[in-house]
């Protein structure tokens, strides 16, 4: 079984932190997969990462690397998910759309504008002869409630599990991607409708996860079969501790509930990599963001993290932290496979919709 693929990223020292805390940095870079960390204390650490990305490293490298694969995979029917972590200001979001999904300039192009030109590439280089579909869904995570941002009277969608689909999104909206360009106005559409409800939210966006889903229905002509691959993209919100922001009131309880959910991803990862070889519980349901990435965590999905740093000294703790969470989650194993749902699936596949079997479909 494949491990999960696990990257850090050290963004240029901003001009604050040179302002502020002038250049020194807490990194030294040994080569691609290795650095040696210097904590607050003058500790040394030494990582090792499946690749490390450092302040002049590219953004079409990083989507090379470490979404290609898996873009590749989906296309052929195999779950995928990419997930940004780290603290605000770290580079999550700069790695996740670039500076806008719509973006012109191909350097600084992001993942997902990189997966949507990814995903039609690979659909016409394929092979056999396929009739596809593409949808799109976007959510966001804020308080434990999942809203549409492709509605935004849908505020409180409910996840489901079905044998077949694996986890869902009960009701959210999917659009039919036609071509890339149609598929970026409509990332642009739901981000911007995040910037809406976080006006009216008083909530900065660095206080809830993004999830983007794609798709991939491949209906394979005369052989009487539907691949589907679902590749689901996460830019969590950041991942500093409280004490650190002086938080009160509202967005102290704003940060209790991220704080909460980023442990429940914590624990899952702690449950999956200390594994006493018989099946252990893994606490899937301790949060909304756990839920929603059970496949990707917990087997049938390739998955890759993305570690985003500052390399300034001055962010030194929060950069371990996220660095050591990045060297735990290198520990899970995936097991992904093919989705396939020939005939007889499907049927049943109907069936358990129509009946609300709690065994097969549970509402969280
Ligand atoms: P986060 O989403 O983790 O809160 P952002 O992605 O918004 O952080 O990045 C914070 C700032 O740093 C932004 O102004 C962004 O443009 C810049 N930035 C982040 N990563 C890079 C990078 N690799 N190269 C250049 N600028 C970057
Ligand atoms: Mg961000």
């Amino acid at each position: 079984m494949p491990n999960i693929t696990v990257c850090a990223r050290f963004r240029p020292l901003s001009s604050k932190e040179k302002r502020d805390h002038g250049d020194t940095v807490c990194i030294r870079r040994i080569d691609t997969e290795t650095f040696l960390f210097k904590d607050e204390k003058e500790e040394d650490f030494t990582f090792s990462f499946d690749r490390v990305f450092y302040e002049e490293s590219k953004q079409a490298e990083v989507y090379e690397f470490l979404a290609l694969p898996i873009v590749r995979d989906a296309v052929n029917a195999i779950n995928g998910t990419i997930i940004t972590y780290g603290q605000t200001g770290a580079g999550k979001t700069y790695s996740m759309e670039g500076p806008g999904v719509l973006e012109c300039d191909e350097k600084k192009k992001g993942i997902l504008p990189r997966v949507v030109d990814g995903i039609f590439e690979h659909i016409k280089s394929f092979d056999k002869i396929a009739n596809y579909s593409i949808k799109l869904s976007m959510v966001e995570i804020y308080m434990e409630k999942v809203r549409d941002l492709l509605d935004l009277s849908k505020d409180h969608i409910q996840i489901k599990e079905s044998k077949v689909q694996g986890i869902l999104l009960s009701g959210a909206t999917e659009i039919s991607i036609l071509d890339p360009a149609q598929a970026l106005e409509s990332l642009s559409t739901g981000i911007a409708n995040r910037a809406v409800g976080e006006t009216q939210m008083n909530m900065a966006s660095s206080r809830s996860h993004s999830v983007y889903i794609f798709t991939v229905q491949q209906e394979l002509i005369g052989e009487k079969r539907v691949n589907a691959g679902k590749l689901v993209l996460v830019d969590l919100a950041g991942s500093e501790k409280m004490e650190k922001t002086g938080a009160e009131g509202r967005v102290l309880e704003e940060a209790k509930m991220i704080n909460k959910s980023l442990s429940a991803l914590g624990n899952v990862i702690n449950a999956l990599t200390c594994g006493s070889g018989r099946a252990n519980h893994i606490p899937y349901r301790d949060s909304k963001l756990t839920r929603i990435l059970q496949d990707a965590l917990g087997g049938n999905s390739r998955t890759a993290l993305l570690c985003c740093c500052s390399p300034s000294s001055s962010n030194a703790s929060e950069s371990l932290s996220t660095l050591r969470f990045g060297g735990r989650a290198k520990h899970i194993k995936s097991s992904p496979r093919v989705n396939c749902n020939n005939d007889k699936l499907a049927k049943k596949q109907e069936v358990l919709y129509l009946n609300k079997d709690e065994s097969c479909e549970r509402i969280l």
